[in-house]
């Protein structure tokens, strides 16, 4: 940063302090990652200077040879990563791509199924004050109140109920593995199109740790930056080629301009290192550090929801053994250098902006190098945090003891 750093004080003390946060905080949001440093590096390259509305070799302006072979890499590393025939990797975010699926699959006033927001589901899976909510009519199906998991048979019966155009498949705070064969099946029986949006989990899926939805589903969508630990981006797949054909259109013109060759370039770049072996090792260690901190979660005395996990995600309620809502207990671990996010937990008495829960995620501290051992240790961590929210003594030692684990596994130094 040389050059911000002589030329705006201003900005620089702003992202050097980012920097520093990222350094020595534990991250623990479940849908941030660290990108390498080749993807930081396309990410903040000179293709961010290119226009090339368009797409490989049908650009709307010249100049576009080398954009077009960054562009045809990130295509080609995408479909061997899915094994699917056909991606646009140009969505600016997940939700961008979102809407690009919906307008390529539905129109204006059709039915849709997702998963309901409050067990699970995202804001472009119908929030009212989302495009999604407010372009198509939305019913939701959520978890059961006996295991706190999708219940297939009751999906079923909702999806007769309501006769949906299409069902959308996919959630940002599930912690277990969802069945993509069965929702076809669902799909199938009401005569829907299954839309997938596996946003958090894509990395897992890349990894062959996770069902392919691209074995299942109409189309696909994802972001780029969470478990897939690439740039901040969307992308969409699918193996139908009127689907495809259908989709470029809806991306470009019909929701985006000038496609963002920089973060292209860095798509490229990290799609090419989750096709090494390395990045399946990696994503086994994701696993089982959210294995090893929901058990020692539950063994510390709080209530996982479902149970345990089986991705990379945990969500936790907090309020009965602390007393704290969700929201307090966010704060409290932001004041101890832990950062995650309040969650709504299923059938939460809380309002979404209080909850009882907190949603945790192992993507990022697993890049840095956490194992086992070191979650359990996070787990105390919380643990210590939320039960003395009060004692300075032992917030103290908590931060103490953050500085001391960040310390052990460097990030960018
Ligand atoms: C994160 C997420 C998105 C949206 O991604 P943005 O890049 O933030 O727009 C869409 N769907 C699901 C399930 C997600 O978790």
């Amino acid at each position: 940063m040389q050059s911000i750093k002589a030329q705006d004080q201003e900005l620089f003390v702003a992202m050097q302090s980012e920097k520093d946060r990222q350094e020595h905080h534990l991250e623990l949001i479940a849908s941030e990652n660290f990108v390498s440093k080749a993807v930081l590096e396309a990410a903040g390259s000179v293709l961010t200077n290119k226009y090339a509305e368009g797409y490989p070799k049908k650009r709307y302006y010249g100049g576009c040879l080398h954009v077009d072979t960054v562009e045809n890499l990130a295509r080609e590393r995408l479909k061997e990563l899915f094994n699917v025939k056909y991606v646009n990797v140009q969505a600016h975010s997940g939700s961008t791509a979102n809407m690009g699926a919906y307008r390529a699959m539905i129109k204006n006033g059709d039915t849709v199924l997702g998963m309901s927001l409050d067990h699970g589901g995202h804001l472009t899976h119908g929030h009212p004050l989302n495009f999604s909510g407010i372009d198509y009519k939305f019913h939701s199906y959520g978890v059961s109140d006996k295991d706190e998991m999708i219940d297939y048979d009751e999906v079923l019966r909702i999806a007769k109920d309501v006769k949906p155009q299409l069902i959308v498949a996919g959630a940002s705070a599930y912690a277990r593995s969802i069945d993509f064969k069965r929702f076809r099946a669902i799909a199938d029986t009401v005569g829907a199109k299954l839309m997938v949006d596996m946003a958090h989990i894509a990395g897992l899926i890349a990894a062959g740790l996770h069902q392919n939805p691209c074995l299942y589903a109409d189309i696909v969508t994802s972001t780029t930056h969470k478990t897939l630990r690439g740039p901040r981006g969307g992308i969409i797949l699918t193996n139908d080629k009127d689907i495809y054909k259908e989709v470029n259109k809806t991306v470009f013109p019909g929701i985006q301009g000038g496609p963002l060759m920089h973060i292209i370039a860095a798509k490229a770049a990290a799609f090419k290192e989750a096709l090494s072996p390395d990045f399946k090792v990696y994503q086994s260690q994701v696993i089982a550090n959210a294995k090893a901190l929901a058990e020692e979660l539950k063994r510390l005395g709080f209530k996982v929801i479902s149970g345990g996990t089986d991705n990379h995600l945990v969500l936790v309620e907090v309020k009965s053994l602390t007393g704290l809502t969700g929201k307090d207990a966010e704060k409290i671990l932001e004041d101890v250098h832990i950062t995650c996010n309040k969650n709504t937990v299923p059938n939460d008495p809380e309002k979404p902006f209080i909850t009882s829960g907190i949603r945790l995620g192992t993507p990022a501290l697993t890049t840095r190098g956490f194992d086992t051992g070191s979650m359990r240790e996070v787990a105390k961590l919380i643990h210590d945090t939320l039960m003395n929210p009060d004692n300075d003594f032992v917030l103290n030692e908590v931060k103490n003891r953050v500085k001391t684990l960040t310390d052990q596994f460097p990030l960018y130094r």
